[in-house]
């Protein structure tokens, strides 16, 4: 239960939708017996279809996890394009490299290891699209720093925005959480004015915000 949606709303969503093939099933049923917080399966959906539609030729991830989303990406798009993504942990790091390098997409996703932050200032190349999928508290500093390796016309689609509905409403929000929700809104806020920057955020999964920059 996310808080997100109603529970039959996302139980029909997902059983309407196709089932994934060889291995990112594989990688789904990885995820869910560990406990890894990959995409959810209408995200990967709607990721799917957005970049079917925009066909980007170099898109920069935050956060690669076992390699998932950067497959779903992968899958998604022509073969001129680039995928780097950036990951903290090295076992991470090692598990996607190992599920990536099976596949035929091994050519086209490069995997970063390091610090989102640390690296983000590194990178001297343009993205058409950027999935923001790190760490949560830390949403604004990546997107200032992504705004600069973001090309004219480009796509920011940030995961987990709602995080568990907490962002939307003081009631669910636990302790802890408490300062990760307060950035969590200090960033939608912010993409939501932002000069230059038209942004949504669709109720889906655990919430996913859309940022297109205008010029
Ligand atoms: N995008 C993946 C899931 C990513 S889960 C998918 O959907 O398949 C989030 C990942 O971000 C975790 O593996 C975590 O280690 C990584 N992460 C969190 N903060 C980070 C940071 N500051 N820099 C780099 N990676 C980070
Ligand atoms: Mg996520």
């Amino acid at each position: 239960m996310t808080h997100i949606n109603e529970e039959y709303i996302e139980e029909y969503i997902r059983s309407i939708l196709p089932e994934s093939l060889g291995c990112l099933k594989e990688l789904e049923l990885y995820a869910e017996e560990n406990h890894v917080p990959i995409i959810e399966k209408e995200v990967a959906q709607l990721l799917k279809v957005l970049l079917k539609v925009y066909r980007p030729k170099n898109i920069l991830e935050l956060g690669t996890a076992i390699g998932y989303s950067a497959l779903v990406m992968a899958s998604s798009t022509d073969e001129e394009c680039k995928i780097t993504t950036v990951e903290r942990r090295l076992d991470m790091v090692d598990m996607a490299n190992k599920n990536i390098d099976d596949t035929e997409y091994k050519e086209r996703i490069k995997i970063l290891y390091g610090e989102a932050e640390e690296i983000l200032p590194t990178l001297d190349e343009k993205f058409d699209f950027i999935f923001l999928d790190a760490a949560k508290g830390q949403y604004l500093e990546f997107f200032n720093s992504c705004i600069k390796l973001l090309d004219n016309k480009g796509i920011i689609m940030s995961d987990n925005v709602l995080f568990k509905g907490m962002v939307a409403s003081d009631k669910l929000v636990i302790r802890r959480k408490k300062t990760i929700v307060k950035r969590l809104r200090e960033y939608l806020e912010y993409i939501n004015h932002l000069e230059g920057y038209t942004s949504c955020v669709i109720p889906i999964g655990d919430g996913v915000a859309l940022t297109y920059r205008e010029e």
